[in-house]
């Protein structure tokens, strides 16, 4: 086994599989039997990359952040994914699963959303598509990101409220679920991140790849080498950071730094932080580190960034985690905030406030001046600017 690729059960040593309802077995079985050999043909390809040249903009640029650089005494490199249409790379994953669905005749897509930004993602999509959409979101959510609901709407989807529970992401996601279960021969199922359970962590890490794939030519272009000496980027599920890190995990020698969300602080009660709260345990269908209760109760997350505000981590990211292959860093809310007031000063780029806590970790590493740092910039800042009005430190 290698970091890259899970077992073919879908381990990452302990981390992954596939703990679901007998119900869904048929699913996923049709799924885990297809999505390599179809992924692999060079028709499948040659669409995808198609697409994402023309529809998603790609290849986002590696831009060299000069100031950003003088002040942290490296060579600091952006991976400009808020570039994307749609403003992140989420759009990625949901090309790659709606050609998918496509192959496998399927006339119906679900999805579960947090901050929304998968469920614009997947409605946008399905538009291209013409597939109709149904996106599940709780209450809560629909009521704090009105914006994404409308966007959804307005491309055609149907944005249903989950009301069980917390009414928030963790919700939305047991309900897609079970609507999965009630209708498995039509629909798929667009999980928006490396979570889930086999094939999806690593489907979806093979779609979120094309971001280090591109990396490497471009580091050849800018610094004669393809590898850098660090890559840094956030996780709230992990998909952003499993492509920032794909092409790079098994080469020991290049530092992965992986972002958590710590809210108000990691021993606050109101945190994000997975791996330094959590223990091992299933959730959402894997074998996973979450937080969780001594008796298995998962415990509600905290962080002022909607994308990060997940009780656990992919399982490919439990590993990294537990076999100290990445690096893993915790970012409160106030510093995440200063981060991205500062990249908006220096480069005049505005970050999602997922990125900004990958970018308030440079302050908390050591460089040489030579080092080549690439910091993954997974999405754009015009969502959250109610939240930086809001936080107002500007
Ligand atoms: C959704 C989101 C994230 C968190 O999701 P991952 O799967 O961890 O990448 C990070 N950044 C942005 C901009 C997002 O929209």
């Amino acid at each position: 086994m290698t970091y890259q690729e899970p077992d073919q059960n879908g381990y990452y040593g302990q981390f992954g599989g596939a703990y679901i309802p007998e119900m869904l077995y048929p699913n996923v079985k049709e799924l885990k039997e297809n999505y390599e050999a179809m992924i692999a043909d060079p028709k499948f390809k040659e669409e995808f990359d198609g697409l994402l040249k023309d529809y998603v903009g790609r290849p986002t640029p590696l831009y060299f952040a000069k100031k950003l650089s003088e002040k942290y005494g490296a060579k600091i490199y952006l991976k400009r994914e808020d570039l994307n249409h749609t403003g992140a790379h989420k759009v990625n994953n949901t090309i790659g699963q709606i050609l998918l669905a496509k192959r496998l005749n399927k006339k119906k897509i679900i999805a579960e959303t947090g901050a929304g930004q998968h469920g614009v993602a997947t409605a946008t999509v399905c538009a291209l598509m013409n597939l109709e959409c149904i996106v599940y979101m709780g209450e809560i959510d629909i009521a704090r990101q009105r914006p994404n609901v409308e966007r959804m709407r307005l491309l055609g989807a149907t944005v249903i409220p989950a009301k069980s529970g917390s009414k928030t992401l963790k919700d939305a996601t047991n309900e897609a679920m079970r609507h999965w279960i009630n209708n498995p021969t039509d629909t798929h199922y667009i999980i928006g991140s490396v979570v889930g359970p086999h094939p999806y962590p690593d489907m979806v890490a093979k779609f979120q790849s094309i971001i280090s794939e591109e990396m490497k030519w471009q580091l050849q272009e800018k610094e004669g080498r393809e590898n850098p000496d660090h890559v840094i980027a956030c996780v709230g599920g992990g998909s952003n950071a499993a492509g920032a890190f794909y092409h790079y995990l098994d080469a020991l020698d290049v530092n992965l730094v992986a972002v958590e969300a710590a809210g108000l602080g990691v021993e606050s009660g109101e945190s994000a932080a997975t791996t330094a709260l959590g223990t091992p345990g299933v959730l959402h269908g894997s074998k996973t580190i979450l937080m969780q209760t001594n008796d298995g109760q998962v415990v509600e997350p905290y962080s002022i960034s909607a994308g990060l505000d997940y009780p656990g981590i992919g399982p490919i990211h439990a590993h990294l985690f537990d076999s100290g292959r990445a690096q893993f860093k915790y970012v409160t809310d106030d510093e995440a905030m200063t981060a991205g007031v500062e990249l908006s000063r220096l480069e005049g780029i505005i970050p999602a406030v997922e990125s900004a806590h990958a970018f308030a970790a440079l302050g908390k590493m050591d460089f040489k001046p030579d080092d080549v740092v690439v910091v993954n910039l997974s999405g754009r800042g015009d969502k959250d600017l109610e939240t930086y009005i809001k936080w107002g430190n500007y």
